[in-house]
């Protein structure tokens, strides 16, 4: 028997429109979704009238969970991964699954779609002829000033996921660190709620402080200006 397909398909960010018509019909032929949020994935499969067994493929799992999915690949099954919002791998599971195909020479397709740092990367105004995606900082103060020290030289556009209760505090690790830089603060990308925040590191700073600290935040960083570049 054949092997079968591993699909590593994107979905939405927030606004369910924000699914391809290639990433419908995968999740409608596969016969396993392997989902890190199972119940997400089921509210946008019963929104698309998608039914298909899920099994839950996150973070915790993903060690022991792997293999047993390399086998129903194996066996000739197909199966999508999805995360619970926008591209799987992308500072999200899948990375130890796609490994683990390709090792056993298993076909691994990529069906593209929405990824908050490109749709942050894309409004923000910033040079976008040469980015680096950085994922989250470390949470706590002293590894992420470590962590920014590395950047500080770092000419292209940075991107960098954050969560709400840690937003204004990596803001002030990185005026500290970088200088008063300009940036763009994106919120809740594609959702009802979303919200673009642009100027200098502190002006957003000083935004953020008059504002509820909800949702989901993505930050673009210009990068360092040859002109002011530091030693
Ligand atoms: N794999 C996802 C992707 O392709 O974008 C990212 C997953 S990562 C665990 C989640 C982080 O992405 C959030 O903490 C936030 O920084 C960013 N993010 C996700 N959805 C967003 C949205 N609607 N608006 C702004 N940032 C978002």
């Amino acid at each position: 028997m054949s092997q079968g397909t591993l699909y590593i398909v994107a979905t939405p960010i927030g606004n369910r429109e924000d699914i391809t018509l290639r990433a419908l019909r995968i999740l409608d032929e596969v016969d396993i979704i392997a989902a890190e949020d199972t119940r997400k994935t089921g509210m946008l499969l019963k929104h698309y009238n998608i039914k298909k067994p899920l099994t839950s493929y996150f973070e915790h799992n993903e060690k022991r969970k792997t293999p047993a999915l390399i086998q129903d690949l194996q066996s000739g099954k197909n199966i999508a991964l999805v995360s619970e919002a926008g591209t799987p791998t992308i500072s999200d599971p899948g990375y130890r699954l796609v490994h683990a195909a390709l090792q056993e020479e298993i076909p691994v397709v990529p069906i593209p779609g929405v990824c908050a740092a490109i749709t942050a990367l894309s409004v923000s105004g910033l040079p976008v002829h040469r980015f680096a995606f950085e994922g989250f900082l470390p949470p706590k103060t002293g590894k992420r000033k470590n962590f920014l020290k590395k950047l500080v030289n770092e000419e292209r556009t940075l991107i960098f996921y954050e969560s709400p209760h840690r937003i204004t505090a990596a803001l002030e690790d990185i005026r500290e660190v970088f200088g008063d830089r300009p940036a763009v603060l994106t919120r809740e990308l594609t959702k009802m709620h979303e919200e673009h925040m642009q100027g200098s590191i502190s002006t957003i700073i000083e935004s953020l402080a008059e504002k509820s600290l909800k949702g989901e935040f993505t930050l673009v960083v210009a990068g360092n200006s040859p002109a002011k570049k530091h030693s």
